[in-house]
């Protein structure tokens, strides 16, 4: 197959590696599926599929709570959550570890919300503690959003300790796991998680176009009150279609058919395993980056789907590391955005990702690094991760 994106100084049997954290490569089972013949969605066929899809999800969400299906990128289910459970003026507390923590806070000024903020530097994560302060100094306020994994830090929070905080001040937590359900363990129901999203792109190794939101009963409650305008994403609306084993609108079919085989593959690994696997190939990324002399931008709670590495002071523009790994060794991984771009680089380890697309990521970085004039033992980082492969 001709590669997709030619570049010149590439040579031409140098292979293509997505390490990003979303999109993340897709499993050859389910690129297969992508091929298939179009199928109408209202017909027997498509609602047993859509059936076993939608029980897929409840096991991978750990919920009994229906998961509403959406076509739109992650941050579709994220606009549907506030557009759907508050009113004009609510007070909402948003959590603002990075860049999508942010996003919380624009959605919800855009529909005119009164958002309060914690924002804490690029690498740090937030403690229970300090949203129990928060929210003592803000009663009625109606919820806490926040990120599972904040994937533009690779910073992890502590979701169940935020949820309970939230729920002794009669909040609902609305949680972020685009990068985190199907990386971790987030069983909603037990933790009384009352909002989870995910999207398609990332842990669920499908393309990008899906995204995934389901609500507790509290949250519905609040959804009943809700008075702010909505049309397409009306989760009301989509709640009502899923026993009839449909979406309100035309789903992106090709997609959800492409979801049914990789969520097939999931449930064959299982969730300890699949769990066990984020957190090997996060640790052997880990190992070798510090055995690189490296350092990590999130040091206390590190994120098992992706890990966020400083630019080492010897290279003065980090976008070069993206650029060389990109342009001449065929692997894409990403930077830093905004105040973090050239300061960073992320290094993804999560969905369709094995121990050796760790030793690839690894290998080609030294190259990199070398190749700019840092001082590199070569192997060094590949031993390291070689090391934890070997006792994992
Ligand atoms: C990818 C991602 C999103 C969603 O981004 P989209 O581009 O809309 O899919 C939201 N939150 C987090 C933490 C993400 O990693």
């Amino acid at each position: 197959m001709s590669d997709p994106v030619p570049t010149l100084s590439r040579k031409p049997y140098t292979k293509s590696y997505l390490l990003t954290p979303g999109p993340t490569p897709i499993p050859e089972s389910v690129l297969a599926i992508g091929s298939m013949p179009m199928v109408h969605h209202r017909t027997p066929a498509f609602e047993s599929l859509f059936r076993e899809v939608e029980s897929g999800l409840q096991w991978l969400f750990q919920t009994k709570n229906e998961v509403l299906i959406l076509s739109a990128s992650g941050s579709g289910a994220m606009d549907a959550a506030i557009s759907n459970l508050f009113k004009k003026g609510d007070t909402v507390l948003t959590l603002n570890a990075g860049k999508f923590g942010e996003r919380w806070t624009k959605i919800a000024q855009a529909y005119g919300l009164n958002p309060r903020e914690i924002k804490v530097a690029p690498g740090q994560s937030i403690t229970a503690a300090q949203v129990e302060k928060e929210l003592a100094a803000a009663p009625g306020c109606k919820a806490v959003l926040f990120q599972a994994s904040e994937t533009s830090t690779g910073v992890k929070l502590p979701v169940k300790e935020i949820c309970a905080t939230a729920r002794k001040h009669g909040a609902i937590s609305v949680v972020d796991a685009i990068t985190a359900l199907g990386v971790f363990d987030l069983p909603m129901d037990s933790w009384g998680i009352d909002v989870l999203i995910t999207g398609s792109q990332k842990a669920l190794m499908t393309p990008p176009g899906l995204a995934f939101i389901a609500l507790s009963e509290s949250a519905w409650k609040l959804a009943d009150a809700s008075d702010l305008p909505r049309f397409y994403f009306d989760l009301k609306r989509e709640r009502k279609a899923v026993p009839k084993a449909q979406t309100a609108w035309t789903p992106s079919i090709s997609l959800v058919q492409m979801l049914h085989q990789s969520l097939k593959l999931i449930q064959e690994e299982g969730r300890d395993q699949l769990f066990a696997r984020h957190a090997l190939l996060a640790n052997a990324t880990r190992a070798a980056v510090k055995a690189l002399g490296l350092e990590l931008l999130a040091t206390d709670a590190p994120s098992d789907a992706v890990t966020a590495v400083k630019v080492p002071s010897s290279i003065t523009d980090g976008k070069q590391i993206l650029k060389i790994l990109r342009d001449e060794l065929g692997v894409t991984i990403v930077g830093g955005q905004e105040e973090l771009e050239g300061k960073i680089f992320r290094l993804s380890h999560l969905g369709y990702c094995d121990r050796f697309d760790v030793v690839t990521a690894i290998a080609a970085l030294e190259l990199t690094l070398s190749k700019l004039g840092h001082k590199v033992q070569f192997g060094q980082g590949v031993g390291a991760a070689l090391q934890v492969f070997n006792k994992g």
